[in-house]
Formats: C-alpha cells, sequence, structure tokens
C-alpha cells in the first residue's frame, strides 16, 4: 500500500474489505488476538502515513451506503465509505448541500471527518464541525455511537480524530440549502490583500486567495450569496471545480487592477506527481507568515509558484480541527512536479516557517510527524483529546503516530 503520490510505502499482514459493521468488529478481535495495529481507509487520497500499517488495513470504500436524508431536520446519514461526490449528487436533487466542501471531492466522508477536511468557508468550518453523531467500532470490538447526548468530550474527540478513537462506520451530517451564488475574482498587491481581507471574505459565502510568489500579486475568489445566481452544487460538483463565470464587473476591475500577469492556475487536476502540504496559523498571524515566507527561500526559489490561502471560521466542536482555537488561514501547497523535481524541497521550507510559528498541520497532506510537546503547543485541547483517545483504546492499537 502507498499514500497518495507514493511518497510512503508498507506492506499490511492483510487488507480486509470491510461490507458492515459487523465486518469491522470481527477484524478488529482478529487483530486484538494476534497483537497486530489497525488502519482503516477510505480512497487512500492523503499524503500521510498514518494512513499506513504493517498490521491490518481496513478498507472501508464498500460501506458506501446513504442511509437516509432528512430534508426537514437537514441532515444526512451515511455509511463511511460514501463518497463526497456520490453524496453531493444526491443532496443537489434535495435542494441541499455539505455546508463545507473541500476543493477534491473523490474521498470517503470516513477519511474526510477522519482528518478534518475542509473547504474555504469563514461561516462553514470544517467537514467534521457538521458531524451531529458517529457509529464507532473501538478497539475492543464494541460498537459505541457517539452524538449530542454523549459526554461533551467525546464528540469533540471523535470528530477529529485520525480513526484514533475507533473506526467510523455511519455518520449523521448536518446540511445547507444548496446556495445560489455569483463568483467574484479580484487581483491586488499582497499588502492591499492583508489591508481589505476581513472586509472580502466575512460575507463571502466561500472565499480563497491564490497568491503568486514571485510578483507579489494576489487573485482572492469568493462565492457570494445572490438571488438568481449560479446553484453552489452542479451535477455534484462545488461551484470551484465548474467556477460561474466571474460578475462583468469584478471582471473588469480586475483587468484595470492588474500589475502582473497572474499564471493560469488548474491546480486540482488528478495528477499524481503532486506535492501538497497544508498549515493553518490563526487569522491575526497571517501578516507575520507572510512577511516569513517573503523573505525566507521558500518566495525567491519558486517564483512561478502560487500558494493557496483558506479561511475557515472558529469551531469549539473538535479537539483537532484545523479551526478549533479560532478563525484561521490555512496555507496549501499543492503543486504538480515534474519527476525530476525533488518533491520535498519546497515543504521543508514551507514547513521550516509554519513551525517556527507553532502552526497546525493538515491531518491528510505531507507533514513530519509532530511530537508530544508541539501537539500541545499546536492543539490547546490536545490533553483532552488524549485522555479521550486513552479511554477508547488503552492499548493503542489504533493509535496514529505509533
Ligand atoms: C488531490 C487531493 C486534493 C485534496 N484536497 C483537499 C481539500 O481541498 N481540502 C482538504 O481539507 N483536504 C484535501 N485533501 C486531503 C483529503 O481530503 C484527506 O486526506 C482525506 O482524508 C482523504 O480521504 P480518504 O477517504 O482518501 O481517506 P484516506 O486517505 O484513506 O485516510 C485518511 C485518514 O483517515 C483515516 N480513516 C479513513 N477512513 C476512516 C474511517 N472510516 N474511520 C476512521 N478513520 C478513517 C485513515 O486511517 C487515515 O489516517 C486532498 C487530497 C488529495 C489527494
Amino acid at each position: 500500500m502507498k499514500t497518495f503520490g507514493g511518497t510512503w510505502h508498507s506492506t499490511p499482514q492483510s487488507i480486509v474489505p470491510c461490507r458492515s459493521i459487523d465486518d469491522v468488529a470481527a477484524a478488529m478481535l482478529i487483530a486484538r488476538k494476534k497483537r497486530l495495529k489497525v488502519r482503516p481507509h477510505g480512497t487512500g487520497y492523503s499524503w500521510t502515513p498514518y494512513l499506513l500499517t504493517k498490521g491490518i488495513s481496513l478498507d472501508m470504500s464498500a460501506m458506501d451506503h446513504i442511509i437516509a436524508i432528512d430534508p426537514v431536520a437537514r441532515s444526512v446519514r451515511v455509511e463511511a465509505g460514501v463518497r463526497l461526490r456520490h453524496l453531493n449528487h444526491q443532496l443537489e436533487q434535495q435542494g441541499l448541500a455539505l455546508p463545507s466542501l473541500p476543493f477534491l471531492i473523490d474521498q470517503t466522508i470516513g477519511g474526510a471527518i477522519a482528518t478534518g477536511t475542509h473547504g474555504t468557508s469563514r461561516k462553514g468550518g470544517t467537514l467534521s464541525d457538521s458531524v451531529r453523531a458517529m457509529t464507532l467500532v473501538r478497539a475492543d470490538g464494541k460498537i459505541i455511537r457517539i452524538d449530542a447526548s454523549s459526554p461533551p468530550d467525546q464528540l469533540a474527540a471523535a470528530r477529529v480524530s485520525l480513526g484514533m478513537l475507533g473506526v467510523i462506520t455511519e455518520v449523521e451530517l448536518g446540511l445547507v440549502a444548496n446556495p445560489r451564488i455569483h463568483a467574484m475574482e479580484r487581483e491586488m498587491p499582497m499588502a492591499d490583500f492583508l489591508r481589505r481581507h476581513e472586509a472580502l471574505l466575512a460575507h463571502a459565502n466561500q472565499g480563497w486567495a491564490h497568491w503568486h510568489l514571485g510578483s507579489g500579486m494576489v487573485k482572492v475568489l469568493t462565492l457570494e450569496e445572490a438571488k438568481g445566481g449560479h446553484p453552489y452544487l452542479t451535477g455534484g460538483k462545488p461551484a470551484w471545480i465548474n467556477p460561474p463565470p466571474p460578475s462583468l464587473l469584478e471582471r473588469l476591475r480586475g483587468a484595470f487592477q492588474r500589475k502582473a500577469p497572474l499564471p493560469e492556475s488548474k491546480p486540482y487536476a488528478p495528477d499524481q506527481n503532486i506535492t501538497a502540504m497544508e498549515y493553518s496559523l490563526p487569522l491575526s498571524q497571517m501578516a507575520e507568515a507572510i512577511e516569513e515566507l517573503q523573505t525566507s527561500d521558500f518566495a525567491s526559489d519558486w517564483p512561478d509558484k502560487v500558494l493557496e490561502l483558506k479561511f475557515l471560521g472558529a469551531s469549539p466542536h473538535s479537539f483537532l480541527g484545523l479551526n478549533a482555537d479560532g478563525p484561521v488561514v490555512c496555507f496549501s501547497l499543492y503543486w504538480p512536479m515534474r519527476p525530476e523535481d525533488d518533491k520535498l524541497a519546497p515543504l521543508v521550507k514551507l514547513e521550516t516557517v509554519m513551525r517556527s510559528l507553532f502552526a497546525k498541520p493538515h491531518w491528510g497532506k505531507y507533514h513530519q510527524i509532530p511530537n508530544k510537546a508541539y501537539l500541545k503547543r499546536a492543539f490547546k485541547h490536545w490533553d483532552r483529546f488524549e485522555k479521550q483517545r486513552a479511554a477508547f483504546d488503552p492499548d493503542g492499537m489504533l493509535h496514529a503516530f505509533g
């Protein structure tokens, strides 16, 4: 088995295809008897070694049923192996959508939640923030449902857990009405962006920025809610996959403000030779981080590249989410590389700056495994998460780092 892009490899003792919750529980008991570690996987669309094990790897992708959509309660119950693409299609038929979608939609819901996967919404947070309840199979084979009636720390730990509390088999998520949006595109120098970002993004349904490292120009993209606009989800895809044309006015403004030509960005082609890293920082540290990156080798070594900035509102709903301690900016590197390039070189430089600021790593993207001291400093509630993890799995059978 290997991670996305082939950075990490491992040969598990066995890969168990799970078709039901009983399959998961049975595999867990066998692993326990043989003292093997267990790692579940969805589509394997992550760059982190946590996906892999030398023990038992559970393939969750066949648990792919949408159990019920409730338009009145605005919720959906799904098995963990359901892919976002399939779920989007079904929700769209009923005029509904998930509040926050990532830029890729081929992941399973279980994998996306386990890693705190997100889009870019100051209102919507991460996908994990919309989890209302979930069913897990614990390391001792017991099946447990966690919901609003459970001790609050259990739900906050389970919402982003990398599978360390148990294998997620079923999830209930909150939904929103599929919004109607206008796409806006503006270009400006970084200094202007730093001054104006709150006003530009605060009311947008979704908003993100592409920072062209060489010119210092920033392309700001927002999806603004508007009656008569395009539906956010169409054909199961969010607006960033098939973007509606920006409004004419904004296009003209962009043309007048343009100081340097920006490269065509096609960042989400399904290309395996992609290098990706993401760290999040409190929004209040955005200017400091950008200054550090501008003055380090990072910007000068890759003047043709674009670094993406995504934004998330604060959410108290999880302990390990990128936005668990306040509103954040996510520095997201997603670069197609040539075969002869050293894929790790840009990552090392970005990570050095991000780690000097105790930024939080995205649990599904490439990063060095943080030590305990770093985790405690980066995640204010790390100890509360660890307490729940130890209660659910005292032997560390599902531990991702060990
Ligand atoms: C091309 C590409 C684009 C991406 N774009 C975005 C983006 O826009 N935004 C974003 O936030 N992320 C993005 N990601 C990251 C991606 O969303 C996460 O890595 C996600 O976890 C992948 O889902 P998966 O089903 O492939 O999970 P896997 O990669 O199979 O697993 C990821 C982790 O989740 C655990 N896990 C999987 N299933 C379960 C389960 N049922 N129960 C418990 N634990 C489980 C695994 O053990 C592993 O640690 C992108 C990744 C790729 C490859």
